[in-house]
C-alpha cells in the first residue's frame, strides 16, 4: 500500500464497500483485469450491514435473492437459512464473498474519500481522501448507498443526554436487556427495533409522530426441501426476479382491486397478510395499489382492521391507527402490533404530545411528563441519497460541483451517470429503478463493468452522458410518478422527511425488468445518450489520458 500523499495512478476509484462496491471490484479487477482500489470509510465491508446493527435488523426481501447472483458456486453453497436474513448473516455473507474472491487486499478500510475532481487534460478523477492519499483514477464509482446521512430530530437538549443512538450507528455491544429504553420512529427501522427490544428492556416508550400500515414479515425457518428446490432452480428463480417489477421474489399481481368482489379482495389480501411480506401484501396482491386510490384505501382498511383486531387497549389502536393513505415503502414485522400488549410497552403520540425537551435523566413531553431513559434510540431515518453525496466534494467539468448540478434539482441518466461528469458511475444512485437493492446493484454492476470493458476494448477514454438524455431521463421518470399515491404521502421517497428538499420520487417507477430492457437499449445502439471519447494517438503531449493499467492481482 502506498504510503500517505503518495499520488497513485489507478484505472478505478470505487466509494464505498457495501454491496455494491464488493461486486464492482470483483468485477473490475478480477474480471477485467483492471487496477482498482476500494475507499471505505468504516472499519470493515458491508456498508449498511455493517452499520445497521440494531436489534431486529432484517433485510425484508427473500434471502435466496438479497444476494449476488453471479457466483454459481457460492448460490449452492451457501445456505439461506431462514426466509429473510438478518443483519448478522448478511454481514457474514459479504465478508464471506470479499474472502471468496480475494478482494480484502484493494479495499482500504478506515478512510474517508473527501473531495473528486475530474481534470480534464488528463481525463483522470482526482480523488482526495481524508489520510491525505492522493489517487488518481480514469473511473469514479460511487457506491455510497442511499441511506447514509442520518436524521435526528431537532429537539432542545438533545446533546444532555448521552446514551442517545441512531440506528444506522448503533454501538458494539450496546444491549437493552432491563433497560428503560425509548425508541423516536416507526419507520423500517423503528418497528424492527422497536419488535426486538419490547422483548428484552425493562420498559420500552415508543414516541410516534405517524402511524404505519405494517404486515407480518411471515420470516421463518426454510425447510430443507424449499432451500434444495430453489438450489435446483436457481436459473428460473434469477430469471423471474430480474424480469419482474420489484425484484423481491413474490408473484406479481396482475388484477386490479377494484375489479374484484370485496369478498375476493379479503380473501386475497389475507392470504398476502398470512403469507407475510411489505412488498407481498402491497404488490403481490393487486397491482393498483399505489395508483388507485380505491385500491389503496381497501388495502389500507384491511390493514386497519388488523390493527384493532390484534391491539387490545382501544386508545393504544387507536393511536396506532394511521389516517395517510398506504403508500410508504412498504414495511413488515415480527409482531409490531401485538407488541403494544405488552404491559412493558407504551406509546405516546408525539403529534399531539410532542417531546418538547431531552434532559440528563430522559425525554419530557408537552404534558409536562418525564420519561425517565437509560437508552434513548432514533430511528429517524436518513436524507436519502442527497445525504451519502453531499459529504465528498465531487466537481465534475469546469470545477463544477455536483451540489450546482443538483442544485434545480437531483438528476441522472438511467440512474448511473451525469452530464458534465465523465466516468463517474453511480450505483443505487438516484433515479433507478425502485426495486429490491441487490438485484438492482448486480444489474448496474454487470452493465458498469461491460461498458468499462468496451471502453477499454475500443481504446475510448471517457463516457458522458449528454445533457438532453439526462433531462429525458428525468421527465421519464417524472411521468411514471404522476398520479401515484406515493405523492400524496409524507416519506423519504418524495424527499419530505428533511426540510428543504423539493418534494420529489428519486426512481423509476416502471421497475427492474423495465430497467435492464431499458440499459440493454442502451448497450445495443452503442451507448445512446452517452458522449464517448476516443483517447488522443499515441505519442501526444504528456497531458494526454493515462493507459489502462494491468491490475496488480
Ligand atoms: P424512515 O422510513 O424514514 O422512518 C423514520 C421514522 O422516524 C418515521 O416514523 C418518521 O416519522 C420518524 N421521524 C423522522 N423524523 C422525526 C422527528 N423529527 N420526530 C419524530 N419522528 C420522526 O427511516 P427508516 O425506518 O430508517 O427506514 C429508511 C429506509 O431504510 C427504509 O424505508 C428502507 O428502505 C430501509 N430499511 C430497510 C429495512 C428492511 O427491512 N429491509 C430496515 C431498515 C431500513 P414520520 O413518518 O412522521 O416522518
Amino acid at each position: 500500500m502506498d504510503s500517505p500523499n503518495e499520488a497513485r495512478h489507478l484505472d478505478a476509484v470505487i466509494v464505498g464497500a457495501g454491496f455494491s462496491g464488493i461486486y464492482m471490484l470483483h468485477k473490475l479487477r478480477n474480471e477485467l483485469a483492471l487496477s482498482v482500489r476500494v475507499i471505505e470509510k468504516a472499519g470493515g465491508v458491508g456498508g449498511t450491514w455493517y452499520r445497521n446493527t440494531y436489534p431486529g435488523a432484517l433485510s425484508d426481501s427473500a434471502g435466496h435473492i438479497y444476494c449476488y447472483s453471479f457466483d454459481d458456486g457460492l448460490l449452492q453453497d451457501w445456505d439461506w437459512k431462514m426466509r429473510y436474513s438478518d443483519q448478522s448473516s448478511l454481514l457474514a455473507y459479504l465478508e464471506h464473498v470479499v474472502d471468496r474472491h480475494r478482494l480484502a487486499s484493494d479495499i482500504q478500510l478506515n478512510t474517508a474519500v473527501v473531495s473528486a475532481r475530474f481534470d480534464e487534460d488528463r481525463t483522470e478523477w482526482e480523488v482526495r481522501c481524508d489520510s491525505g492519499e492522493i489517487l488518481f483514477a480514469r473511473f469514479l464509482i460511487t457506491g455510497v448507498g442511499t441511506f447514509q446521512a442520518p436524521v435526528f430530530p431537532d429537539i432542545p437538549g438533545l446533546q444532555a443526554f448521552e446514551a442517545a443512538y441512531h440506528t444506522s450507528d448503533w454501538p458494539s455491544g450496546l444491549d437493552l436487556t432491563g433497560k428503560r429504553v425509548a425508541v423516536v420512529g416507526t419507520g423500517s427501522s423503528g418497528t424492527q427495533v422497536i419488535t426486538a427490544a419490547a422483548s428484552v428492556a425493562d420498559q420500552l416508550t415508543v414516541f410516534q409522530r405517524t402511524p404505519q400500515y405494517c404486515v407480518p414479515s411471515g420470516n421463518r425457518v426454510l425447510t430443507a426441501g424449499e432451500r434444495d428446490e430453489i438450489k435446483r432452480d436457481y436459473g428460473k428463480v434469477w430469471d423471474e426476479t430480474y424480469g419482474s417489477k420489484t425484484g423481491f421474489g413474490h408473484v406479481e399481481a396482475t388484477v386490479s382491486a377494484m375489479s374484484v368482489s370485496p369478498a375476493e379482495r379479503e380473501r386475497v389480501f389475507e392470504e398476502a397478510w398470512r403469507r407475510g411480506g411489505g412488498f407481498n401484501f402491497m404488490f403481490g396482491t393487486f397491482d393498483d395499489i399505489i395508483d388507485n386510490a380505491a385500491a389503496n384505501a381497501a388495502a389500507a382498511a384491511f390493514i386497519r382492521g388488523k390493527i384493532w383486531q390484534i391491539v387490545r387497549d382501544e386508545e393504544t389502536a387507536r393511536k396506532l391507527t394511521p389516517t395517510q393513505p398506504y403508500a410508504h415503502r412498504p414495511v413488515c414485522d415480527a409482531g409490531y402490533y401485538a407488541t403494544f400488549n405488552r404491559p412493558n410497552v407504551s406509546l405516546v403520540d408525539i403529534k399531539d404530545n410532542p417531546i418538547t425537551e431531552v434532559v440528563p435523566a430522559g425525554v419530557r413531553t408537552a404534558d409536562g411528563v418525564l420519561h425517565e431513559l437509560d437508552v434513548l434510540v432514533f430511528a429517524t431515518g436518513f436524507d436519502a441519497f442527497s445525504g451519502s453525496y453531499e459529504r465528498i466534494d465531487i466537481r465534475g467539468r469546469d470545477g463544477k460541483s455536483l451540489a450546482e448540478h443538483w442544485s434545480a434539482g437531483i438528476s441522472s441518466y438511467l440512474g448511473l451517470a451525469m452530464a458534465g461528469f465523465p466516468n463517474l458511475f453511480m450505483l443505487h444512485g438516484p433515479y433507478a429503478a425502485f426495486s429490491n437493492g441487490a438485484p438492482l446493484i448486480s444489474t448496474q454492476v454487470e452493465w458498469v463493468g461491460d461498458f468499462v470493458g468496451a471502453m477499454r476494448d475500443r481504446g475510448l477514454s471517457s463516457a458522458e452522458a449528454t445533457p438532453e438524455a439526462e433531462q429525458q431521463w428525468i421527465d421519464t421518470c417524472n411521468s411514471l410518478v404522476e398520479g401515484s399515491i406515493i405523492l400524496d404521502v409524507d416519506s423519504w421517497i418524495v424527499g419530505a422527511n428533511v426540510p428543504g428538499r423539493p418534494r420529489r420520487v428519486l426512481y423509476f417507477l416502471s421497475g427492474l425488468g423495465a430497467y435492464r430492457e431499458r440499459l440493454t437499449q442502451v448497450a445495443a445502439a452503442d451507448y445512446a445518450g452517452f458522449q464517448l471519447t476516443t483517447s488522443p494517438p499515441a505519442g501526444s503531449p504528456s497531458s494526454a489520458p493515462q493507459e489502462f493499467a494491468e491490475s496488480g492481482n
